[in-house]
């Protein structure tokens, strides 16, 4: 058997990794999309290493679009094998793609209208045309190809090939994958960690560790950081809302990801006001895809954890409550952008580079009564990186505006398990696994994780580049 490391590979995003067994059947783990500040990156995402015809499955971690943001493409260029993953995946993924679909479309749009100005002017951007890597249609192809399977049950998904999924409690749906392979002169149990969760947190599962396995491929993002816990975040949280909605009668905007972090802050106001702590002021969600996640959220109880479940025996609805409202319109989402009540507004995405939170945010920074919260990571040069930094001017939508809000960060908590967390999920491998692939982590963070696995006692550890290929 051969492993190709197609992405994710010494970095963090365009997971994909490919198995060729001896008799030459291929299995692909995971097709994302490379996303961020890489270089080459279009290239990257343009084409892929191998040819989509040959692969025989595909087995999907999770639907984040890092790990499934391909995979309309894959079934475009000819892919017609079945995709696995979890129930939860699967109609997480659909939206999911949908949405970066969409997203693309507009982006393309725009860039060729404007491409058709300089055109006029400048006869050598003649014939240059940006083309999505993917449409509406193509996301409806592939999820035509989708086989969903429960946790924890063996599956016989090809002969001598079995799969089994194990909770990683990362986001909704997100899966190890255990695959036990006796076929031809292939015989070997591979796990691949997909994302690791972290235990303890709110609404689902706490991780749950691999079956013991020959080979291992795991994550690796947090492996030179120990994350650090503020226990009193919640308190925090209030203090926020009250000082900003009661006191000085202005809005909370809080720009979050639409799928977990969205959740997670509408659940911790659920308690909150079940509790009778919230202030009585109103509550929105606005952004179309947040509002469908959450609705998928509520279809999945299989990867809601003991508390969650506890709480529903109390509340019907762990993600509503009276004053929140679910916006889907955007005359809606107009209206609220220019209602002076004190409310607080959730809204996407996480890092202001896209979507409606951008309004949010651009037509109230400008008023010291209002306070932007930052519940989640943002790279530097994203428009929500450039505000956590402390920017007291920013450029939004063409005009400068001057930054008079109040900056909050409340950065709880991370989905992904720092150093000992990962070290725990792995604990149980130690007298199995032989050979150990360290992806989905940065360059300079990989080295760091390595030295301290094999000071607890692993050893065989690799660090494969893009396309390197490894004979098992
Ligand atoms: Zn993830």
């Amino acid at each position: 058997m051969k492993i190709q490391f197609c992405g994710a590979a010494q970095e963090v995003t365009g997971s994909s990794h490919l198995i060729t067994l001896d008799d030459g059947y291929k299995i692909l783990l995971d097709c994302g999309l490379f996303q961020g500040d890489i270089v080459n990156i279009d290239a990257l995402n343009n084409s892929f290493i191998f040819n989509p015809k040959e692969i025989d499955m595909l087995i999907l971690s999770h639907a984040h679009i890092d790990h499934c943001g391909r995979v309309p493409m894959l079934v475009k260029h000819g892919f017609k094998g079945k995709i696995i993953s979890t129930h939860a995946t699967r109609d997480l993924a659909a939206i999911m793609m949908m949405d970066t679909a969409h997203i693309m479309e507009r982006d393309v749009q725009y860039y060729n209208e404007r491409l058709g100005d300089k055109k006029k002017k400048n006869p050598a951007y003649k014939g240059v045309k940006r083309e999505v890597l993917y449409n509406a249609q193509d996301v409806v192809n592939a999820v035509d190809l989708f086989i969903s399977i429960s946790y924890d049950q063996l599956n016989k998904i090809e002969d001598g090939i079995h799969v089994l999924f194990t909770d990683t409690g990362h986001i909704l749906g997100s899966a190890s994958v255990n695959l036990r392979i006796k076929r031809g002169t292939d015989d070997l149990r591979l796990g691949f960690s997909g994302d690791i969760g972290r235990p303890n947190r709110p609404i689902l599962k706490d991780p749950h560790p691999m079956l013991p396995s020959d080979i291992i491929i795991t994550e690796s993002t947090y492996g030179d950081k120990l994350h650090l816990e503020k226990p009193d975040e919640t308190q925090r949280f209030l203090n926020i809302i009250s000082e900003t909605c009661v006191k000085q009668k202005g809005k909370v905007i809080i720009p979050a990801f639409s799928v977990g972090r969205t959740q997670e802050i509408v659940h911790k106001l659920d308690q909150l006001v079940h509790e009778n702590k919230l202030p009585k002021i109103k509550v929105y969600v606005d952004s179309p895809l947040s509002v469908n996640a959450t609705e998928i959220f509520r279809a999945h109880p299989e990867c809601f954890d003991y508390e969650l479940h506890q709480y529903l025996l109390k509340n019907e609805d762990p993600f509503g409550f009276n004053s929140l409202r679910y916006i889907h319109d955007v005359s809606e989402s107009k209206a609220l952008n220019e209602s002076k009540e004190p409310a607080v507004i959730i809204s996407a995405s996480g890092m202001m580079n896209a979507g409606r939170i951008k309004h949010h945010v651009a037509n109230n920074i400008e008023n010291a009564r209002n306070t932007i919260l930052f519940v989640g990571y943002c790279s530097p040069e994203t428009p929500g990186g450039i505000l956590r930094n402390g920017a007291k001017q920013i450029k939004m939508f063409g005009e400068l505006k001057q930054v008079k809000a109040r900056i909050e960060i409340l950065d709880s908590f991370s989905a992904h398990g720092d150093q000992n967390e990962m070290l725990d999920f792995l604990s149980n491998q130690k007298n199995t696994a032989q050979q150990i692939f360290l992806v989905h982590g940065e360059a300079k963070v990989m080295p760091v994780y390595r030295e301290f696995l094999m000071d607890n006692g692993f050893n065989n550890i690799n660090m494969p580049k893009i396309g390197e290929e490894v004979r098992i």
